[in-house]
C-alpha cells in the first residue's frame, strides 16, 4: 500500500468517524446500524468509533417521550416518569397500628374498602387484629370479658 493510498484511507476514515460522531449528537435516537449505513461502515465499527470518543452507543430509544405529568423523560407516548406513575397509581398511607407509612396501589385499596372501609389503614392483618382489639373489642370494653371464651386447657 503507497504512502499516499495510505493516508487517504486515514482521512476517510477520519471523516467518517466525524460524520458518525455527528449522526450520534444530531440523532441520538438513530441505532448503530442506521449509523452504520449512513456512514458506510459495519454496525461493530461504528460502535467502536462512538466507543472511542466517549459517546453513546446505545440509541435513545424513548428520548422524545415526556411525562404527561411533570415532563421529565417516559417510557411510553402518554406514560408518566417513574416517579409520577408511582404517585398515580399508588397511595400512601398511615397504619393506624404500627404508625408506619406504607405505599398501596389504589386500585386495591378501592377494592379493599368495599366492604370494611378501616381495611386500607393497616399495613397488615397484625396490625389490623392488635388496632381492632385495642379499640373495638375487650381493650375498649373490658367489662365484656366475663363473655370472652376461656381457653380449654387438654
Ligand atoms: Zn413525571
Ligand atoms: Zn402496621
Amino acid at each position: 500500500m503507497s504512502r499516499v493510498r495510505s493516508a487517504t484511507l486515514y482521512r476517510v476514515a477520519f471523516a467518517r468517524a466525524r460524520l458518525v460522531c455527528s449522526l450520534r449528537q444530531t440523532f441520538p435516537k438513530l441505532k448503530l446500524r442506521e449509523i452504520g449505513e449512513i456512514a458506510g461502515i459495519t454496525r461493530e465499527r461504528t460502535r467502536q468509533v462512538l466507543h472511542d470518543q466517549g459517546l453513546p452507543t446505545k440509541a435513545l430509544y424513548n428520548g422524545s417521550y415526556a411525562c404527561i405529568d411533570c415532563g421529565k423523560k417516559a417510557k411510553n407516548k402518554n406514560g408518566r416518569c417513574r416517579a409520577c406513575h408511582h404517585k398515580a397509581y399508588y397511595i400512601t398511607l398511615t397504619c393506624l397500628g404500627c404508625e408506619r407509612t406504607f405505599d398501596r396501589l389504589l386500585s386495591i385499596d378501592k377494592r379493599d374498602r368495599k366492604g370494611n372501609p378501616l381495611k386500607k389503614d393497616f399495613c397488615g392483618n397484625k396490625c389490623q387484629g392488635k388496632w381492632l382489639s385495642a379499640n373495638h373489642g375487650f381493650g375498649k370494653h373490658p367489662e365484656h370479658r366475663q363473655f370472652q371464651k376461656k381457653e380449654v386447657k387438654v
